[in-house]
Order: structure tokens, then C-alpha cells, then sequence
């Protein structure tokens, strides 16, 4: 294939389809991918600033059904190590989140067959009444697509009453691959590829910030990873106009450590630096919608991020207190924020805090001085 041609197409920001996607990402010299990822970068995103940001993940629950193949976190109802988190201890963790200078909770956790859409509007509006400047980044796709099968009612009806409480933004979690054939294996009681696709074009209709992931490396083929990219453009381009969409996209890698795909079946992470490399320029250069990629730093560490920002990335992400999903896999990178940006600035970037729709602000206990002000 002619890789001088695709990337000029990519740069004239036209849509690679799946068959010149696999091509660059599998034959592509990688620092060609990079410097055509990094000029994409500069159209989207111009000049030397790479985001950051602190939220608090908080588990909401970790009993889940779903039992998903490469899961570790969750537990069966009755286990003994099984909780539910109360408002006290919601109280506790947003007091010190609020005292590191974050203001969002990513609350995330397990789908508990117990917990209905009055459990999740009770809570959201009581941390709101508590904290009205608290930024809830809440649930994703397959909790929705849950909560409407169990309660009856369409995607939009559950949207709507959650954000009416103070939903501020829908996580793409639960994406792993949007391909039906993997999903049976590794999430075969989660929602089905349509069915994330379908929560988000809703998502989006009414306007309500959005992120987009992918868990790669398990069992999918490099076929699934680019068909999940184009997805993701497909419906990105159907969002209402000047509404947020898909603001991020954010690919990870499969964390082994402990879970059922290893254990029961030998699926180890085929995981490696330079093609996560590679996974960020692909990205950058397939999603010719969104904004804004994002490494993920707390899962392939300090230089593998460093490198992704000369890769197509523009954001590390968040510092993330108290992560216990993907550590509980094996992902142990931690970082406080004086570290996000230090490691920033290492890799030749001016370090700028940013919120949940990527608007960048200064903090006064940043460590550098206002890089919005040019300091
Ligand atoms: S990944 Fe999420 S949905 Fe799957 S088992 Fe774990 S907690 Fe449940």
C-alpha cells in the first residue's frame, strides 16, 4: 500500500477505512505514524500544552453480575469483602479530594442487582445537595443499557433522570472492544456493542459530555481494534452539531495480573511500549473527529506516556486517587500531581490542568506557574 498517499488523506483529515487503517497501524514505520499522528495533533490541538487533571475514582459497589473475563474487582452478592459505599464515606473522600484541588468523582463500580435507578438519583442528588461544585463523571454505557432493561424504560428516560440529579458526564467505560464476537468471551452479560453505541448516541442527542475507551490486547484481532476506531468516528460524525460527543478517546491495554482470561484460558496482555505507540498514532489518525486522545498513563507508566504525547496524545489524563479496577489487574503506576506535571514537563510540554470537557484552568497549587498566562 502506498503510505505517502493515506497519509496525506489522514492529513487532509478525509477517513481512512478499515482496510488503510490496518495497513499503517500493522506495516506503517512507526516514526512516520508519529509525525503524521503529532501534525494531527498540532491541527486539533496547536501549540506545547498537554493536559492533566485530578479526579477521585470511587467505587459505588463492587457487586456485579457480570463477571466479566478479565475483571477482578467485582464479587458476588453475600461475599464477604462485597460493599456497597456509603454517603459517609463519600463524605470522607471528596473532603480530601477537595483538599488535593480536584473537584470530580469518577464513580464507577459494579452492576448490583439490587441497586435501582432511585439508589443512583438519590445518591447523585444528595452529593450535589452536600457539594453543588462536585463534577459527577458517572457510570458508562453498560450501567445504562442495565438500568433501563431493569426499570423499564428507553436509554433517553434514563439519561435524563440522571443528569436531572446532577449526571455532569458519561465515562466510555465498558467499551473494551465494540465487536460482538470478543464481548461474548470476555463480557457476555454486558451490554452488546450496539447497545454502548446506542446509549451513547443518546448520550450525545442531549448534549451531555462523553469519552470513548478501548481495552485491547486480550483476545480481539488488529482487525477488531481498527473496526472499534471506526465506530466510534461513525457515530461521532452523527452527534448533533456543537454538541460535545465523544470530547476524548482513551485506549488501554489489557491488565492480566490474577484475572479468569489468564487463569482459566492463558490469555496473557499482548501489551508492549511501541505498539501502544503505535495504538495512539492510529487512533489519532483514524478519529479524525475527536479532539482530544488521551494515554493512559496510570496503566503503561512514565515513558510510554512521555512518548504518546510525541505520538498523537495531547492529555495524560488524571492522577486518579484511590483507582481500584485496572490496579487491581496488575496496574500499579501512581502518580501525585506535582509528579503528572514534572513528567510533563520532562517531556517537553507545559503541563495544563484541564477539566472533565477538556477546558483548561490553573490551580493555585499547580506547580508551574500559569501556563495559560504564558508563564
Ligand atoms: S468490569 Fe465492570 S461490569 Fe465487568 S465484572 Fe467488573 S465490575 Fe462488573
Amino acid at each position: 500500500m502506498d503510505f505517502k498517499r493515506l497519509y496525506d488523506k489522514a492529513l487532509r483529515l478525509i477517513p481512512l477505512n478499515a482496510e488503510e487503517g490496518i495497513a499503517l497501524y500493522t506495516k506503517a514505520p512507526v516514526e512516520e505514524l508519529m509525525y503524521v499522528a503529532n501534525s494531527l495533533r498540532q491541527h486539533h490541538n496547536p501549540g506545547n500544552n498537554a493536559g492533566w487533571m485530578i479526579d477521585r475514582n470511587v467505587n459505588l459497589t463492587n457487586i456485579c453480575f457480570s463477571h466479566c473475563t478479565f475483571c477482578n474487582f467485582c464479587r458476588k452478592k453475600g461475599a464477604a469483602d462485597s460493599y456497597v459505599t456509603s454517603i459517609h464515606e463519600y463524605k470522607t473522600k471528596i473532603d480530601e479530594l477537595f483538599s488535593l484541588g480536584g473537584d470530580q468523582l469518577l464513580l464507577q463500580g459494579g452492576m448490583n442487582p439490587d441497586l435501582g435507578i432511585g439508589f443512583y438519583t438519590d445518591l447523585f442528588s444528595n452529593l450535589k445537595k452536600l457539594y453543588p461544585s462536585i463534577k459527577l463523571h458517572a457510570l458508562g454505557p453498560p450501567e445504562i443499557v442495565y438500568l433501563a432493561k431493569k426499570e423499564k424504560l428507553s436509554y433517553f428516560e434514563v439519561l435524563s433522570l440522571l443528569t436531572k440529579v446532577g449526571l455532569d458526564s458519561l465515562p466510555g467505560a465498558g467499551a473494551e472492544i465494540l465487536s460482538d464476537r470478543v464481548r461474548k468471551i470476555v463480557s457476555p452479560a454486558k451490554a452488546t456493542s450496539e447497545e454502548w453505541l446506542d446509549v451513547m448516541r443518546e448520550a450525545h442527542k442531549i448534549n451531555l459530555p462523553t469519552s470513548a475507551t478501548m481495552m485491547y490486547g486480550h483476545i480481539e484481532t488488529i482487525e477488531e481494534r481498527i473496526e472499534h476506531l471506526i465506530k466510534l468516528r461513525d457515530l461521532q460524525d452523527k452527534k448533533p452539531e456543537n454538541h460535545y460527543g465523544f470530547i476524548t478517546f482513551i485506549p488501554w491495554p489489557f491488565q492480566d495480573e490474577g484475572t479468569v482470561l489468564l487463569q482459566k484460558h492463558g490469555i496473557k496482555s499482548s501489551y508492549t511500549g511501541p505498539d501502544y505507540i503505535r495504538m495512539i498514532s492510529i487512533s489519532r489518525i483514524i478519529l479524525n473527529n475527536i479532539r482530544n486522545i488521551q494515554a493512559s498513563i496510570l496503566t503503561v507508566g512514565k515513558e510510554i506516556g512521555m512518548l504518546s504525547l510525541h505520538a498523537g496524545a495531547n492529555d495524560l489524563g488524571s492522577i486518579m486517587i484511590e483507582e481500584n479496577v485496572v490496579s487491581a489487574a496488575g496496574a500499579n503506576n501512581r502518580f501525585n500531581a506535582d509528579e503528572m506535571q514534572s513528567i510533563i514537563k520532562e517531556a517537553g510540554f507545559i503541563p495544563v490542568r484541564r477539566n472533565q470537557k477538556y477546558e483548561a484552568f490553573y490551580h493555585p497549587t499547580d506547580s508551574y506557574r500559569d501556563p495559560l498566562k504564558g508563564g
